[in-house]
């Protein structure tokens, strides 16, 4: 089981179940939303996210029509982003407390890249959506 935590520990949660390989994303959106060169997300099967504590506290801001971003509303961890046309969780990687044991897959939207961030690995790099 995967366990995770926000920054005020309010919000708790677990993942029973597999995540999918991370993420990195480089859109403006993310890079606002975390304040961040990229986000680190995984896929979230809906079933199999619980929050064992502080679920009330989950807010969302909607960044773009139909995506929301829900974050805990006392410290602004993001939690998670769910599209309405998408049955599943774009988690956020940050809040996950200890090796959820998944690693990186991909960069995607590197076109819209920080650039005073350099990437140094040797997984792909999009300059949007993957092919
Ligand atoms: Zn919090």
């Amino acid at each position: 089981m995967i366990k995770g935590s926000c920054l005020c520990g309010q919000v708790r949660y677990e993942i029973n179940g597999e995540m999918g390989p991370i993420t990195h994303c480089h859109c403006p959106s993310c890079k606002k939303a975390h304040a961040t060169a990229f986000s680190s997300v995984s896929r979230v099967e809906l079933a199999d996210l619980t929050f064992t504590t502080g679920e009330s506290l989950v807010k969302f801001y909607e960044s773009s029509p139909g995506k929301k971003r829900h974050f805990c509303s006392n410290c602004g961890s993001q939690i998670y982003a769910k599209r309405e046309d998408q049955n599943y969780y774009i988690f956020r990687m940050g809040t996950i407390d200890g090796d959820p044991g998944i690693r990186p897959a991909q960069h995607i939207f590197t076109r819209y890249k920080a650039p005073w961030y350099n990437i140094h690995d040797d997984i792909p790099e999009f300059s949007e959506w993957p092919e």
